[in-house]
């Protein structure tokens, strides 16, 4: 499988809007952090028993996906798991018209209830459309899950987090596990983290936060995983990439956007 890092940043993205901040206006690429989101493509050619089926599972829909599609050229999205509905990672859901044209089908998306719920609320242009669809709807086909299931021929693991007060999912896929958006991993997930290698983990600074791990927060929970790779995202411009990166530990370091992982079955 190929994780692709669409985006590495907090909510409002680095540069941030006005900020003359030494991370807003480093000229080091790694410091350029749209919102969060990432590709996971699983393998398989032509001769594959999975050929033709999904391969493409993209996590959010985040408010940068069209500039992130492009830059990464991504020409197939064949499902969609969502992790929860704050605005960095649903703001781009109407971008996905473009995959409905070039597929001819709509995309499965995975949810859990409350997001589920939710989506149909905020996009309700999307899931309760009008008679007149001018320039076209986002096709959508919204599955709520309550636990594992199967992508792909891919065993897809829904790890409930807290971000906050919010229950959300991270998601894992055989050895790799995304845990954006967390700031308490609860009793009841650690067991479905056994055995992860890789991991991209929430860290959004070194202060801490009411909803996000602190880089500390964020190592602990790694060392306690036990993964022998790790990757920071949801990184506000209190982290600057290389200087950060000089004072983790090792096999701990910050995500940037572009960032691609080769994970092994
Ligand atoms: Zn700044
Ligand atoms: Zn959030
Ligand atoms: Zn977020």
């Amino acid at each position: 499988m190929k994780v692709t890092v669409l985006g590495s940043g907090t909510s409002h993205g680095v540069p941030a809007i006005g900020c003359d901040c030494a991370v807003c206006r480093s000229s080091d690429p790694h410091d350029r952090r749209t919102r969060p989101s990432i590709l996971m493509q699983l393998d398989g050619d032509a001769g594959s028993p999975f050929a033709g089926a999904v391969r493409s599972i993209l996590v959010d829909t985040s408010t940068d996906l069209r500039m992130q599609a492009l830059a990464n050229d991504v020409r197939r999205v064949d499902a969609i798991l969502f992790t929860h509905t704050h605005a960095d990672h649903v703001f781009g859901i109407d971008e996905v018209r473009r995959y409905n044209h070039m597929q001819r089908s709509p995309i499965a998306c995975f949810a859990d209830q409350g997001t589920v719920a939710s989506l149909k609320r905020m996009f309700a242009y999307i899931f309760e459309p009008p008679k007149q669809q001018g320039g076209g709807l986002p096709q959508l086909s919204l599955f709520e899950i309550g636990g594992e299931f199967t992508l792909g021929g891919a065993a897809v693991v829904p790890i409930p987090l807290f971000h906050g007060n919010l229950p959300i999912l991270g998601f894992r896929v055989g050895t790799f596990a995304y845990l954006t958006d967390c700031n308490r991993i609860p009793d009841t997930s650690w067991p479905l983290l056994d055995g992860v290698r890789t991991v991209i983990i929430d860290a959004l600074r070194h202060r801490p936060h009411s909803t996000h791990f602190s880089v500390a927060e964020a190592v602990t929970a790694i060392q306690r995983i036990g993964a022998d790779r790790a990757y920071l995202t949801h990184i506000s411009h209190d982290l600057g990439h290389a200087a950060t990166n000089a004072q983790l530990p090792a096999g701990v370091e910050l995500a940037y956007d572009g960032l691609v992982l080769e994970i092994a079955e």
